[in-house]
């Protein structure tokens, strides 16, 4: 089984992430844009 990796990625800062769960993911993009409003994106790495 193939190991899926998320890549969160600001537009608006230098704020990046590697997570290993959508989920993660998703929690990572909502609290950046709550705390900040910045773009906030994700793409999954396989
Ligand atoms: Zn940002």
């Amino acid at each position: 089984m193939a190991t899926t990796v998320y890549h969160v990625v600001c537009r608006d800062c230098n704020v990046e992430s590697l997570v290993d769960t959508e989920t993660a993911a998703e929690q990572l993009v909502d609290s950046h844009v709550t705390e900040s409003d910045h773009t906030v994106e994700f793409d999954r790495v396989d």
